[in-house]
């Protein structure tokens, strides 16, 4: 029976989880599918999808640098891609090419069901305003959060962030987010503290007051694999501590689900995972 074709896109993309996530999903499920990383050309990620397309392809997902790319190439959006601009998971059938976004869900589902962190009536701190905050702020918002803060090195970003969202049409939200520099932190707590900057990468340490951190707060670094100079930070201020792992399983849990309608079971993926790095 030929099975059907996943893949993520990406460049570099040698080093993503992705495809060993997904076969630990297949297994368990019992779903036939294959799924592998494809690295596609600086300029020649559009070729790079019809090929796959035209060779039986079902679905993809999209990584660092192609998620603009992959959100103007779809023919259709999910409101919650449309949301974050900005497209990792791809749907291919009859109807063309489905843009969708799991990655604000996939940090929503690790923070409540892995972390026991519910953002409900929680303060909550994003920090940094590019991709992978835009992608988080509608899911953080509908969890009706006490209050959502984006602070951003660039003040302007974050504040046009904000009222972005703070006018999305058709979401009668309760919480408005508000946008604000780094420098404003000073004299405010917050319960949850989301950092979606890439200041871990080059190991910088970001200007978050240690006041900032409130008692039994948690400390959320979305990048993986590594200790970051925010969890050091945030540890020493007492705060629980987590990494981005559990959002990168979630979100593929999430991209399978849409593809193939089975919700794998994501703690044996992330035990399996964490036992191998
Ligand atoms: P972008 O390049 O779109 O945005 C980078 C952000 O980081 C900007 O807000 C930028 O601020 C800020 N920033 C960069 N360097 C510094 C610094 N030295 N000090 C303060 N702020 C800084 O990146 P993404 O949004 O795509 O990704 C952000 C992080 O999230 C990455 O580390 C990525 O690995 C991680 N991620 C994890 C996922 C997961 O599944 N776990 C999924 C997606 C992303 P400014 O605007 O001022 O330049």
């Amino acid at each position: 029976m030929p099975t059907d074709r996943y893949c993520v896109f990406g460049n570099p993309v040698a080093h993503s989880k992705s495809p060993r996530i997904h076969a630990l999903f297949a297994a368990q499920t019992g779903q036939g599918i294959s799924y592998e990383a494809l690295l596609a050309p600086l300029d020649g990620f559009d070729a790079a999808v019809r090929d796959f397309i035209a060779a039986n392809g079902r679905g993809a997902n999209v990584t660092v640098p192609f998620k603009e790319e992959a959100f103007r190439l779809a023919t259709q959006l999910t409101p919650r891609a449309q949301a974050a601009g900005a497209v990792n998971t791809l749907v291919f059938d009859q109807g063309g090419i489905t843009g969708d976004n799991t990655d604000g869900a996939g940090l929503v589902r690790d923070l409540k069901h892995n972390l026991g962190c519910d953002p409900a009536g929680r303060r909550i701190l994003l920090l940094g305003a590019g991709g992978a905050s835009r992608g988080a702020i509608l899911p953080l918002l509908l969890e009706n959060p006490a209050s959502l803060v984006i602070a951003n090195r660039t003040e302007e970003k974050a504040a046009r962030l904000a009222l972005e969202f703070a006018r999305l049409p058709g979401c009668a939200m309760e919480v408005k987010p508000e946008g604000i520099g780094f420098g404003q932190l000073a004299g405010r707590q917050f319960d949850l503290i989301i950092n979606a900057t890439s200041a871990g990468l080059s190991d910088a340490v970001l200007p978050v007051p240690t006041f900032s951190f409130a008692p039994h707060c948690v400390a959320y670094e979305m990048l993986y694999g590594r200790e970051t100079p925010f969890m050091a930070q945030a540890r020493a201020a007492g705060a629980r501590v987590a990494d981005g792992l559990g959002m990168l399983v979630e979100q593929a849990a999430e991209a399978f689900f849409v593809w193939r309608g089975v919700r794998p079971r994501t703690a044996p993926v992330l035990a399996a995972l964490a036992s191998e790095s």
